[in-house]
């Protein structure tokens, strides 16, 4: 299988690796210099230019920044470049509205297309155990599993195009504002003289258990993997959840949905990042809510 991997950056270049390391043949670009000889350094072959990466290719992979990338990108470079056999799969967060609009164009111009963004940061790119959000078309659904099974632990299809997008953002909405919550709760428990372990036990147990709790919580001590015993280093950051809350309030904005929860929690991520804690884990909210910013290095 030739594959056109466009843009290895934090989680392409690893997402590359993996097609790679599966047997595939990669024809990999990037603008940026440093990341291809990376994709080289791990079985990539070098393009020139994304026409050359897409020339005679089965499958076009991309992990770009974001939507105005994607949708410049395919219009003008895959699309009139790839063979129209190609299946072409966009795994970049994106609004729903620029991924439907890229499918509409692809399909128009002949090509099967998918909308797949994942969850998982760059230490699961790296591992291949992505979750992917599949939005295609049913009958399609087969051969883009089969494509992706090298970068991921599941693969999902929620539904034909757009639905990949729309997946992934009310699940990053969610998680921003259990996350918040759960940083409150942490907040309040101290204010209280309640320790931090024993809130813990029990609201791990209880009906407030959630992800933000039992994997990833934000305070240090409590569970090993959590970025916050790494003083809220790596993990997910900031300006990345700040990213796709945003995506998350226009998609509401547009389809009439009423999030109040979800524009608090963007808001207060934007503050967060505004105060230079971009790069932080999303977790490290926790200081801004207890007041202990000085404790954020
Ligand atoms: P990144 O900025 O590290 O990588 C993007 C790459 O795209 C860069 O190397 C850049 O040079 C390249 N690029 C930009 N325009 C290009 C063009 N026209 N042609 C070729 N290459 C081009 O970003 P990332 O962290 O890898 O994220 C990629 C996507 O994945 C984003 O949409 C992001 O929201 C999403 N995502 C990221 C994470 C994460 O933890 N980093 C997790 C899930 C999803």
């Amino acid at each position: 299988m030739r594959i056109a991997f466009i843009g290895l950056g934090a989680m392409g270049g690893g997402m590359a690796a993996n097609q790679a390391k599966a047997g595939r043949q990669v024809a990999a670009f990037d603008l940026s210099k440093e990341a291809l000889d990376r994709a080289v350094s791990h079985g990539c072959t070098a393009a020139g230019s994304v026409a050359e990466a897409v020339q005679g290719a089965d499958v076009v992979i991309t992990m770009l920044p974001a939507g105005p990338h994607v949708l410049k990108v395919f219009s003008e470079e895959v699309l009139p470049n790839a063979p129209k056999t190609a299946l072409l799969i966009d795994s970049s967060t994106i609004d729903v509205d620029t991924a439907r609009k890229v499918a509409g164009l692809a399909k128009a111009a002949g090509f099967v297309f998918a909308d797949a963004p994942v969850s998982g940061g760059t230490a699961a790119a790296d591992a291949g155990t992505l979750a992917f959000m599949v939005g295609c078309e049913e009958g399609e659904f087969a051969r883009i599993d089969e494509v992706i099974q090298p970068m991921a632990r599941a693969v999902i299809r929620t539904g034909d195009h757009g639905a990949g997008q729309a997946a992934k953002i009310c699940n990053n909405m969610l998680l921003a504002i259990s996350m918040i919550g759960t940083c409150e709760a942490f907040a309040l428990a101290e204010r209280l003289g309640l320790d931090a372990q024993k809130f813990f036990d029990v609201a791990s147990k209880s009906s407030g258990q959630c992800w933000s709790m039992t994997s990833y919580a934000p305070v240090p001590g409590l569970v090993e993997a959590a970025p916050s015993n790494r003083g809220y280093a790596g993990g997910f950051a900031t300006a990345l959840m700040l990213k796709d809350l945003k995506l998350a309030q226009d998609a509401a904005a547009k389809a009439g949905a009423t999030t109040p929860m979800g524009a608090q929690a963007e808001a207060l991520y934007a503050m967060f990042d505004r105060l230079g804690y971009g790069g932080k884990d999303f977790s490290a909210v926790i200081q801004l809510l207890r007041g202990k910013l000085d404790e954020l290095s």
